[in-house]
């Protein structure tokens, strides 16, 4: 082994691992592992082809399909020192980058050089998680605590787990919980509007703060009769009833908990809005079949496409929202349609609102073509951190 290789115990990649890190990608996936002997769950390791060449430094994980998520395509002599300085720079990366909001993602795993570790910041308090055998070790789950917790000062990190991404990287259970402080609740700001937070028990709550800029985006043309379809806890239906010049909004969700949250948000900022707990497909059919009308319709469903075997089911997901929005709209109405799936990728998006258009005669016209929150940066080569796709369109005739 070369030289530069340090005392990292070393894993060697076939040669389509090795071409895949070539191209700028950084994971290797399992079957692309020849071989990882001796190699502990979660270690950081050498990383060579075939015939020995080193290609870099890496997290290794024993269990998950992808085996492989490097950290540099250099020898890492310092490792605690290099996720001190990628937590710094994410910060500043924020700096740069964020605006209007004390709500914001401070690390997005592989997108910060980080894999495995989301810290979301929500006003004076951070919940973070972990994703991976090697970020969940003691040493490095300890550093990144302590790191976060000296450069932001908040008044407390929780951590919140998630029991399916534990199974599959065959860690011991772990219930969410508080790290650091004791604070648990509190109010962020995004964009003028306010929401509660409350990092634990009792009703959870937490922001899609990827779509932030979208919310603003969409409160910039949204106007007339507003229905927010997915709604949540409010995201879109609270900044159309606080900056856009709507006459009426009404959120739609399946999910009463959701709702309620939506209520003491809109109580939080002063606004009158219609919460309604149901299908939304059912909803959408039947006011369709009636008739009704709106000037604004918002559509944020969850990921329809889990992976690449829903993706035809998934398709026929979102047309059909599509098809039954695109109907209720008035001549020079605005539709916000978003898609969070990966799996589908902004070009099938398009079309799926294209065809949905055609079906039901409608002209639209891209306002505006969106995606992710500049907190959640897309990795130039990792395709995988880019996944939402929103569309802002004009509807006529
Ligand atoms: N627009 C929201 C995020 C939506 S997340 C925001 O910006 O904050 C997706 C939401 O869809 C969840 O709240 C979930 O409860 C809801 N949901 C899932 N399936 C549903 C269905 N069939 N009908 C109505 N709501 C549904």
């Amino acid at each position: 082994m070369p030289s530069t290789a340090s005392s990292l115990p070393f894993v060697k990649i076939s040669r389509r691992g090795a071409k895949r890190l070539q191209d700028g990608h950084v994971w290797v996936y399992r079957s692309d592992i020849i071989s990882a002997d001796g190699v502990a769950p979660g270690s950081a390791v050498g990383v060579a082809d075939e015939r020995g060449k080193f290609l870099g430094t890496a997290l290794y994980s024993s269990a998950s399909q992808i085996a492989i998520r490097m950290l540099s395509d250099r020898a890492v002599s310092d490792l605690p020192a290099m996720v001190r300085e990628r937590i710094q720079a994410a910060i500043r990366y924020r700096e740069q980058v964020v605006r209007d909001t004390d709500a914001y993602r401070v690390v997005f795993s592989e997108a910060d050089f980080l894999p495995g570790l989301i810290v979301d910041r929500y006003h004076d308090l951070l919940s973070m998680q972990i994703l991976t055998q090697a970020m969940d070790a003691e040493p490095l789950r300890n550093l990144v605590v302590s790191e976060l917790n000296s450069a932001l000062k908040p008044a407390a990190i929780s951590e919140r787990v998630d029991p399916r991404i534990r199974e599959l990287e065959q860690l011991p259970a772990r219930a969410s919980g508080l790290v650091v402080g004791e604070k648990t609740g509190t109010i962020f700001t995004m964009n003028g509007v306010r929401f509660h937070y409350e990092a634990l028990e009792g009703q959870k709550t937490g922001a899609f703060l990827d779509q932030r800029e979208n919310y603003a985006a969409a409160a910039r043309y949204a106007h007339g009769e507003a229905l927010d379809v997915f709604c949540y806890q409010g995201g879109f239906a609270l900044h159309l009833a606080q900056l856009s010049s709507c006459s009426k909004v009404t959120g739609v969700d399946s999910s009463r908990p959701a709702l309620e949250v939506a209520d003491r948000n809109a109580t939080l900022n002063g606004r009158e809005i219609e919460w309604i707990e149901a299908n939304a497909f059912d909803l959408l059919r039947d006011y369709a079949d009636a008739g009704r009308r709106y000037d604004t319709i918002v559509l944020d469903p969850p990921a329809f496409a889990k992976n690449k075997s829903s993706l035809e089911t998934a398709l026929r997901g979102y047309k059909e929202l599509n098809l039954r929005a695109l109907k209720m709209l008035r001549s020079g109405g605005i539709l916000v349609t978003c898609c969070c799936s990966y799996h589908v990728s902004p070009a099938q998006y398009l079309d799926v609102v294209r065809v949905s258009a055609r079906d039901v005669h409608r002209n639209l016209r891209i306002v505006e073509n969106r995606g992710q929150a500049k907190d959640h940066p897309i990795l130039i080569n990792v395709p995988e951190t880019e996944y939402l796709k929103c569309l802002i369109v004009n509807v006529s005739n």
